[in-house]
């Protein structure tokens, strides 16, 4: 695929989504997939899986063809999913592709190996966190790319780290999925820490620098192009040294190119991308009236500061060449409050900050 490569590509502009790279998993709080949902998760799935390719073949029971047909009628624009699938695939004999047996065979090895060794290194975790609940410090807010295990970049254990994984780590207030994702983590499970992780190389974040030559037609296209418009709103509009660079440049080529993996301009967006999310996010509803809860009011007798709700955003960026994380330094906290210390090493902060935060004093 493409966009996990550093190689620059010619590609069809038509279909640029396509150089989004890899994890093909969505996370939401409670599973759960619905074709009209115009949600990350429903985005993701069809980003995940060509259309033609999620139908059975299966000549022999015509009525498990028509089940799944009713189980995915139509799609964007009104189109029928099943246009597009030949007949002859779906009359062909049932088979499994040796590539699919030996992945799925791959996750059931890993399955078990996962299992001896929590048993051997972590008795009882699995058990207690299943009996006595979660209660992780930490949301992560980061990308569904398949190069970032979040457990594994920080060795965290299970319970620790809520996740809500979309392509480009994005956050939207309107996009149901994000907001319950949130506001389950702040209200219910009573994160102290939201953190939006952004990478670098991201597909979502390279399919939005390549210029549209027209409204997108086919159905992956529509869902994944209208997810990603905010980071092309950013690419278009921010006044970031490097990306305007790259702006210009590219307005006079005649082919839309990928960028590499090292492109200043693709690790600037990046980086914009991230702040603008942890800015979407600080000014949340649910946030905003968290940090409006966790300022003392004159009592008696006095209230106990650490009683009081808190919440951290933070923006961080990870590199998938070396697994390092960097700290953005666009952390925000409750009004009043200091900012908890971040070991983290710090990315200098570049001009063209997209928008203002609001949480202090602002819109909230
Ligand atoms: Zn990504």
């Amino acid at each position: 695929m493409l966009g996990q490569s550093s190689k620059s590509a010619t590609v069809n502009v038509v279909r640029p989504y396509a150089a989004a790279a890899g994890r093909t998993s969505s996370k939401t709080y409670a599973p759960a997939f619905n074709s009209t949902d115009t949600t990350g998760a429903a985005i993701t799935a069809q980003y995940a899986y060509p259309t033609s390719k999620r139908l059975s073949t299966r000549s022999s029971a015509p009525q498990k063809l028509h089940i799944q047909a009713e189980l995915c009628p139509t799609t964007l624009n009104g189109r029928s999913m099943l246009a597009s699938t030949p007949k002859s695939a779906m009359r062909g004999p049932t088979y499994m592709t040796k590539r699919a047996r030996s992945t799925i065979a791959e996750l059931f090895r890993g399955n078990e190996e996962y299992m001896a060794s929590m048993s051997k290194d972590n008795p009882g975790l699995l058990a207690t966190l299943a009996n006595e609940g979660q209660r992780p410090p930490f949301m992560l807010v980061d990308c569904s790319d398949s190069r970032v295990n979040e457990q594994g970049i920080f060795s965290a254990q299970p319970g620790t780290i809520f996740t809500a994984g979309n392509i480009a780590n994005r956050f939207d207030e309107d996009d149901l999925n994000s907001n319950a994702v949130l506001s389950f983590a702040v209200e219910t499970l009573k994160v102290k820490h939201v953190v939006v992780m952004g990478h670098y190389g991201c597909g979502g974040v390279a399919a939005a620098m390549v210029p549209l030559t027209g409204p997108p037609k086919r159905p992956a296209d529509v869902a994944v192009q209208g997810w990603i418009e905010p980071i092309r709103h950013i690419y278009e509009t921010s006044t970031r040294e490097e990306i305007v660079a790259h702006r210009e440049k590219h307005k006079t080529l005649p082919l839309a190119i990928l960028p590499r993996l090292h492109d200043p301009a693709f690790r600037a967006l990046v980086e914009e991308n991230v702040k603008s999310n942890v800015q979407k996010i600080a000014n949340s509803a649910v946030v905003c009236e968290l940090f409006a809860a966790s300022v003392p009011v004159p009592s008696s007798p006095p209230i106990d500061p650490d009683t009081l709700p808190e919440i951290y955003i933070h923006g961080w960026v990870y590199d998938v060449e070396n697994g390092k994380v960097s700290d953005l330094n666009v952390s925000v906290g409750p009004p009043g409050r200091d900012l908890p210390f971040s070991p983290f090493p710090v990315i200098p902060p570049a001009g063209g900050a997209v928008g203002e935060c609001k949480a202090h004093g602002g819109g909230c």
